[in-house]
């Protein structure tokens, strides 16, 4: 076994690695950018040297200064991740020759998989069945087009290198197919310097489903079972689970023995993931090999009872595989939830900030939580916005999932819109429930899962007043301690006031709605005057946010996490954020943003469609913005003349930036 790993890579991933190398005795060493000095991958490992700054690409993937991290720390080995360079096949070379091992498969096969193009020619010899499609080398707009004919509509123009979703477009009408080429080419630039795209039969309502292979260097193959990944938005994965629902024990022996035939072709070693797609009849289709750690291995772990980074330790360290394929079993039924900063309400973009504050469910054997984040970190724009995985086992499907349901409720996050409550939509669906889980499901039931914004609950508008009020109390009592006269009235929190009756009138922003309650104070509760009629409150707030209440009797746990002037609510599936109105410092919250017409993040002006004094109608697409390696489409919120246009194609801009003005017509 390795002494010494370095970790090349950052957030949970790289706690995660570092986790199992601590169990095994290894030592290990971390990497941070400039913007990760305090991060909690930092603390996780045993030594951590700085990379430089936070931009990825001088940092996460400065190779040069990464293996001289290595060299100069004794590391042996290096633990790429996910990511950053887990599929470069030159770094994996780089590491050979500076006799480090690279944690994963032979540079070869790493190249092998890299190009889908190239990876489907070789599944196709493996004879690994393929979606119909194109993967050729003309790449000319008027052949590519002419074969989408042929295909048959719709179609999908995929990256040829890509990955995370990126380089995608779905095509239904022939008239879209230029365009949506050059989207996709563009992207494909941007985020892999290379724009080779195939093509593909674009199937309707598919199901994602891959298989967890193994391989040593001593000829053996297994693999771990499947995982179900169909629950996606952008192509990109939002809920998996393992065993897939619903699949037969002869198509889990075949879907197994393709994906082992595919790692055997192209000699693979460590851990792979080898994605197929299946149609509506259960065939299945080669997609691509991933050919690292995946993001939701731990649903794996969880039936499977196997740590597969300690596996792909051993195996790197020349062992056999720890299992043969008869000895390899699963039990039960495992979710993972990933919990993104990001506004599922503004087509998932990222969202970025300080997470102020964060509650998260206990960790037992059934609930597993893997994270990089900690209370007070920032998610920056530089990396991913992912904040935790949160993995749930159980002995079956439901009762894993009502696990989810819980510990997603049980999670609270403070200071960035998150998707925790669109998660727990997502677990509470009747469709879900029922395993009817494809690729297009988040669009099926988007009615459900978008509900029209709804006013706050009387209990929410409750459990925020006592909040206020039972933190004044606490505040009150700490003045008093210090103070020489305790029972000066000047420390009473029972509404006293000089000429006043005793009660007090709280304000709660939702959006632009004022909603006020106004509480009486009795000697032993409150009675509160909510949209709904007056309640009687009594409760106690302990020190993390945690709050029992009994509203008219009936007793809840609450929390309640308040960063500057906002107060995030839960009570069970009800979570709301809501802003503490103070009515005197009330005339600057006015800055009522158009937000169509501003930068949603910090990012470059890939394309300006409009000129200065043109008119467009409502909806049109003004300006093409990418950020987090994504493009954003600014469209006008209103018809009128475009009156200004503030920066050019190729500028940066930052959050919050005006980008144009509309003259709107009357
Ligand atoms: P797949 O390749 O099937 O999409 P994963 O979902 O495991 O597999 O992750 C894909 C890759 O994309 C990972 O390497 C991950 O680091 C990266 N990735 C995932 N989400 C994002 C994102 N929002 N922005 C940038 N990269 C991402
Ligand atoms: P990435 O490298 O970005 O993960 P994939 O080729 O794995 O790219 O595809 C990502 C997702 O896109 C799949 O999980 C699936 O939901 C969808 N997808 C891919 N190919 C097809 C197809 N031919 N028809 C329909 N959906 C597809
Ligand atoms: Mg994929």
């Amino acid at each position: 076994m390795f002494r010494t790993v370095l970790i090349a890579n950052r957030g949970e991933i790289a706690c995660r690695i570092a986790r199992t190398c601590r169990i095994l005795g290894v030592r290990t060493v971390a990497v941070y950018s400039d913007a990760d000095a305090d991060a909690l991958h930092v603390h996780a490992c045993d030594e951590a040297w700085p990379i430089g700054p936070a931009p990825a690409r001088e940092s996460y993937l400065n190779t040069d200064r990464i293996l001289e991290v290595a060299r100069r720390s004794g590391a042996d080995a290096i633990h790429p991740g996910y990511g950053f360079l887990s599929e470069n096949a030159d770094f994996a070379e780089a590491c050979d020759r500076a006799g480090v091992r690279f944690i994963g498969p032979p540079a070869s096969a790493i190249r092998a998989m890299g190009s889908k193009s190239a990876a489907k020619s070789i599944m196709q010899e493996a004879g690994v069945p393929l979606v119909p499609g194109y993967h050729g080398d003309d790449q000319s707009p008027e052949h590519l087009q002419a074969v989408a004919e042929e295909i048959g509509y719709p179609v999908l123009i995929k990256a040829s290198a890509g990955g995370g979703g990126k380089g995608m477009r779905r095509v239904d009408d022939p008239q879209d197919f230029g365009d949506a080429l050059d989207g996709a080419r563009r992207e494909a630039r941007a985020s892999f310097g290379d724009d080779t795209v195939l093509l593909e039969k674009y199937l309707l309502q598919p199901r994602h489903v891959e298989v967890q292979v193994f391989a040593d260097g001593h000829g053996n193959a297994v693999h771990l079972f499947e995982r179900d990944c169909s629950v996606q938005r952008r192509h990109q994965k939002v809920i998996e689970e393992a065993p897939a629902p619903g699949l037969s024990e002869d198509k889990r022996r075949a879907m197994g023995e393709a994906a082992v035939a595919a790692a055997r072709a192209i000699g693979y070693q460590g851990a792979g993931t080898v994605e197929f797609i299946m149609d509506a009849h259960g065939e299945f289709f080669f997609m691509e090999m991933n050919t690292r750690l995946q993001v939701e291995h731990p649903v794996t772990e969880m039936i499977t009872g196997e740590d597969l980074v300690a596996w792909q330790l051993q195996v790197a360290a020349g062992a056999p595989l720890p299992r043969t394929q008869e000895a390899l079993s699963f039990s039960g039924h495992a979710f993972e939830a990933r919990i993104y900063a990001e506004d599922p309400e503004r087509d998932f973009l990222p969202a970025i900030g300080t997470v102020a504050g964060l509650r998260t469910p206990e960790e037992n054997r059934h609930v597993r939580i893997d994270t990089g984040i900690r209370e007070g970190d920032t998610i920056s724009m530089h990396y991913d916005p992912m904040i935790a995985k949160l993995v749930v086992w159980d002995s079956d499907r439901s009762a894993a999932l009502l696990r989810l349901r819980n510990a997603l409720q049980a999670f609270t996050v403070a200071g960035t819109t998150t998707n925790v409550r669109f998660l727990d939509r997502i677990a509470g669906h009747p469709a879900f429930a029922d395993g009817g889980v494809d690729t297009g499901f988040i669009e099926t039931y988007r009615s459900d899962l978008f509900p029209a914004p709804t006013p706050p609950s009387d209990r929410v508008l409750a459990v925020a007043a006592l909040y206020e009020l039972l933190s004044v109390d606490q505040a009150a009592a700490e003045r008093a301690r210090g103070s020489a006269d305790p029972w000066s009235p000047w420390h009473a929190t029972d509404g006293w006031q000089p000429n006043s009756d005793n009660h007090h009138v709280l304000h709660f922003l939702d959006g632009d709605n004022d909603l006020e309650v106004v509480a009486h104070y009795r000697r032993d509760c409150f009675l509160l005057d909510l949209p709904g009629g007056t309640v009687r409150a009594e409760g106690t707030l302990a020190a993390d946010g945690r709050l029992r209440v009994a509203l008219d009797g009936v007793h809840l746990d609450a929390r309640a996490l308040q960063t500057d002037d906002r107060l995030r609510v839960s009570i069970a599936a009800e979570d709301r954020e809501l802003v503490i109105h103070d009515p005197l410092a009330a005339g600057m919250a006015d800055e009522v943003r158009e937000g169509s017409l501003t930068a949603p993040m910090p990012g470059t002006v890939l394309q300006v469609m409009v000129n200065e004094g043109d008119h467009v109608e409502e909806g049109a697409a003004l300006m093409v913005l990418e950020a987090m390696k994504m493009e954003h489409t600014i469209r006008a919120f209103v018809s009128g003349k475009v009156d200004k246009i503030n920066f050019r194609e190729g500028e940066q801009v930052s959050e919050g930036a005006e980008l144009l003005a509309i003259a709107a017509e009357e």
